[in-house]
């Protein structure tokens, strides 16, 4: 059983994770322009991708495949840097969001 602090009682079994969606909804974000968006993808580069790691890793489903098409959402990202990671193609430039633009999160 969880405490009222939602810490799981000595001897309980821990409390079962949060779902992403979930957590998600405890971020906020305020967009840049698309002028400056802080993540770009080079559609060229992204359109002879052999795999769009992309899409499997990022946990805000801001890349999609659309018929065959990359789609990125910059809007929605949370700023955990996975994609650039993710991506051997050359195709993600990733810079950090001009300040006070960017991801807040509620737990620090
Ligand atoms: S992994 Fe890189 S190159 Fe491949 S689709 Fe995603 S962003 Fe484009
Ligand atoms: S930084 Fe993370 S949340 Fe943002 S687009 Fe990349 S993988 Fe998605």
């Amino acid at each position: 059983m969880a405490s009222a602090t939602g810490e799981a009682a000595p001897g309980s079994p821990p409390p079962a994770p949060i779902e992403i969606k979930r957590r998600l909804a405890t971020v906020r974000s305020t967009p840049d322009s698309r002028d400056h968006a802080h993540i770009t993808v080079t559609p060229p580069i992204c359109a002879k991708c052999p795999h769009s790691f992309c899409t499997i890793v990022c946990p805000a489903k801001c890349y999609e495949r659309i018929e065959g098409r990359l789609v990125f959402r910059y809007e929605d990202c949370i700023e955990c840097g996975a994609c650039d990671i993710a991506c051997d193609q050359g195709s993600v430039r990733w810079t950090l969001p001009r300040g006070p633009y960017g991801i807040r999160y509620a737990y620090g």
